[in-house]
Parts: C-alpha cells; structure tokens; sequence
C-alpha cells in the first residue's frame, strides 16, 4: 500500500468517540452501560424547527446554497449576533459552515503557517490542537487553573506571546471544564492581541447554555475586537441539532471570505433545508430553549451535589455547558486508568480530563446531557467503585 501524507500523523482523534465505540461494544456483550462521555444534547430538536426543514423539502429547497450559506439566514444570524453583543454585524460577515467545527478548521487553515504558534488555555476541546497540529502550526498551552474556577488569566495569556505567536484560540463557556470568561479576561486577551497584532479564534458554542442568571460574555462585546476575532457558534447545543451540522463563524470581512473559500473546497455549502431550519431555530419561538436550559441546570446541581459526596472527589461547580470536570487526584491514578476502569468495572462511560491534553490529567469530565435517573444511577455506581477501591480516602 503507498504510504499516508506525513501530515496524518500529526491529526489527532476525539476520544468521546472512541470511549462511546467502546461503550456500544460492552453493550453489545450485554453489559449496562451508563454514557456520560458524548457532548449531545439528549433532547430533540424542536419540532418547529423540523417543521420548517421538512416544509423547505417539500418546496423543492434542495439544490447547492451559496457557499457562505443562504443570505435569510446570515442575516437572521447577523441580527440575533449584533443584538447579544451589541454591535452591528453585517450579513457580510457571517458564514454559515457544516458544524461549528468546520469554523474552527477553516479559521486555523486561513491563518496559520508552519511554525507558527497558537496559544490555547488548556484543558480544551481537543479539535484546536488537532488542527493547529495538522496545519503545521505549534500549540502553546496556558494551564486554566482550577483554583481560578478555569476562568483563564490574562496575564498567563500574555505571557504566553512570542514573536511567534499568530493566534489565541479561546472557549467560553468552556467544554471540558464549564468554566466561562470573565469580562476582565476578554479585555486583557482583546489588549495583547492588538498589541502583538495577533488573530482571536472564539468559540462560543456554549453561548445560551449558562446558569443561575449569568450572562455570557462574548469577544465581540470587546472593543477593539471586531478587526481580529473570529467568533464561533453553531445550532448543535443551543438547539439540540448536532446531527443538522450547522454552525456559523463571525469575521471580518476578509476573513469571512477566507474561510468561505475553504468551506467552498471542501464542502460547497452547507445543507439547504438545514439552513432553512435554522433562520426558523433563529427566528422562531425560544420556550423549549429555555426548557432545555433550566433542565440542564437542575442536572448541573444534582451533580455537583453528588459528586461533592464521594471521597476523593470534588469539583468547581460548572456555571455553563453541560459538562462537570471533577478534581479525582486523591484516588493517585492516571485520568485514563480510572476512565477505563469505570468503564470495565462500574458500566460508567466518562472521559479522562486528558481527552483534552496533558493539562487535563487529574480530572474526569462527565457530560449530564443525560437524564437525572441515569446521572444518579451512574454516580451512584461511581461513589461504590470508589469506596471499594479505596477503603481509606
Ligand atoms: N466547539 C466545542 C467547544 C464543542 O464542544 C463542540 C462539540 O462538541 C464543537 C465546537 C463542535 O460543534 P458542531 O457540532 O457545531 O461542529
């Protein structure tokens, strides 16, 4: 067999998709199996929302959109964007791409040479190192600090800078660690990045999901931002739409252009009728929204609370997403042994806090996209493991 371009070695893998193939493959042996590994809304989608695409079928909608995707839904997208942040986005400047990831991926392709560096707060959502890694570039991780409720320090991010330096990747509300940005460290990171001249990659995918009243805080609120930032968002979350594959990146002009011509390579458009869903998610009624967020929060509280009870175990409560990220380096084992041994001896799918780099070793993150049974079944199986394997914590 001819060999793989050498830049395959360098692209890394999703280890919620590994751990749930190892799940399915216990399961298909009989075993019960309680999944909280996969970052997917267990809700589905509105069904106004699926109304609207099914309409958009029946119509015919179902040829190639423009590549930056069709003009009533960034426009619908420029409007919802510049009333959150309180700015004035143009249509101009929206994409729509195939999944927030895809914004991600194009972002880092459009700015960054081989050597340069990227500077990314760390544990994170591990497609930033991927990528940043296959296009040559170099990951310059800041440690986000629990004592710092995950919350980034700006002066670690600047300290971080080097002439090298070209991007600061940033994620808030936080996956894996539920962490948001507070406006303070939004203004230090926009503050250094106009002083070294540098690109921000924001990914906000998390944006509507945050809890006891917080507001979310985005870069594009930032003056001084509109010029480098790139903010990312999408419909997987917010409206339970993973499998849609549709998200959306905020830009200059410029550089919305740029990553429409990467998008235009490698996809041509994005879904028709997903995109006709999404101006009706957009535009349309926000009760099950809101539904889904409270519900997420009362699952935030029940395991905040129930994880605070086993030995050995503890945790910042998270304030946005549906991930926890539990502190577990009193049990004195890898990350990956504990995820696996869950997995083989208590049926808990979970990941490793190293699914999302070396800074994540001592954690475990648990998505509670799932319901309250099975959360409480599954920590429950969690807190017996750990007494039984360790009788003197
Ligand atoms: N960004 C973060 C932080 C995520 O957690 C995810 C999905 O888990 C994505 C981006 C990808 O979202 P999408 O489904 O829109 O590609």
């Amino acid at each position: 067999m001819p060999g793989f371009a050498s830049r395959m070695s360098s692209l890394g893998v999703e280890s919620a998709f590994i751990v749930l193939s190892r799940a399915k493959e216990l399961e298909r042996q009989g075993r019960k199996i309680f999944h909280l590994e996969i970052g997917q809304p267990d809700f589905d989608t509105p069904e106004h929302i699926k109304q609207a695409a099914i309409d958009s079928l029946r119509e015919g909608f179902t040829g190639y959109t423009p590549s930056n995707g069709i003009y009533e839904l960034r426009e619908a997208i420029a409007e919802a964007v510049s009333e959150t942040r309180g700015v004035n986005v143009s249509p101009d400047q929206v994409v729509v791409t195939v999944g927030a990831k895809m914004a991600i991926f194009a972002a880092l392709m459009a700015f960054v040479n081989p050597g340069d560096e990227v500077i990314i707060p760390m544990p994170a959502y591990p497609a930033y190192e991927s990528v940043t890694n296959f296009v040559g570039g170099v990951v310059k991780p800041v440690e986000l600090k629990e004592e710092r409720e995950f919350s980034p320090s700006g002066e670690d991010i600047a300290r971080a800078v080097t002439d090298r330096t070209k991007v600061i990747v940033i994620n808030t509300p936080c996956n894996p660690t539920g962490g948001m940005y507070k406006r303070r460290d939004l203004e230090a990171i926009v503050e250094v990045a106009r002083e070294r001249d540098l690109w921000i990659i924001s990914d906000e995918i998390y944006e509507d999901i945050v809890f006891d009243g917080r507001k979310h805080e985005s870069i594009l609120s930032i003056p001084g931002a509109e010029e480098r930032a790139v903010m990312v968002s999408g419909f997987s979350k917010t409206f339970a739409m993973t499998g849609w594959r549709l998200g959306y990146a905020i830009a200059p002009r410029e550089v919305a252009d740029a990553i429409t011509k990467i998008q235009l390579n490698v996809t041509s458009c994005p879904v028709s009728f997903a995109q006709k869903a999404a101006v009706e998610a957009i535009r349309g009624p926000k009760d099950e929204i809101r539904r889904m967020v409270r519900e997420y929060e009362e699952r935030r509280d029940l395991v905040y609370s129930e994880i605070s009870r086993i030995p050995g175990m503890k945790m910042v409560k998270p304030v946005g997403t549906f991930y926890a990220f539990p502190n577990v380096k009193a049990l004195g084992l890898p990350s990956s042994t504990i995820a696996d041994r869950l997995l083989n001896e208590a049926g808990v799918a979970l990941l490793p806090g190293t699914a999302f780099g070396q800074l994540g070793e001592g954690y475990l993150r648990i998505s509670f996209a799932t319901s309250k049974e099975i959360l409480s079944e599954a920590i429950e199986r969690i807190r017996r493991w750990v007494e039984e394997n360790f009788p003197n914590l």
